[in-house]
């Protein structure tokens, strides 16, 4: 498009050739559904999605996001998707998981 800023890969920062690559990254919280046991039919339900959606109005938008689901969007360059399809949690393993204790052990041992 005419005009348009060069993007940049948000992984090496150099100047994206052509349409380049979309990374969107969604965390949200798991939620199986709701269960109803015989003991919630009794309640008041409407009282109870009205407190719910006064706490709800009352949370700021971002503590909202932040809490139910936050989502990322990056331009990457061929290279760099490349590199981040083969392996995306690399960046993200901590210390003390089954992976790293694995990797330190074999570093150890040589
Ligand atoms: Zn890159």
């Amino acid at each position: 498009m005419a005009g348009r800023k060069p993007k940049k890969c948000a992984i090496c920062g150099k100047k994206i050739k052509g349409d380049g690559f979309v990374l969107k990254i969604v965390c949200y919280v798991a939620f199986d559904g709701i269960e109803i046991r015989p003991e919630d039919l009794s309640k008041d339900i409407k009282k109870q999605i009205r407190d719910e959606l006064k706490k709800i109005r009352k949370m700021s938008k971002k503590r909202l996001q932040d809490e139910v689901a936050k989502w990322w969007e990056f331009s990457l360059c061929q290279t760099c998707a490349e590199e981040y399809r083969k392996n995306p949690l690399r960046g993200a393993r901590r210390e003390g998981t089954m992976y790293e204790k694995g990797r330190n052990a074999d570093l150890s041992s040589g």
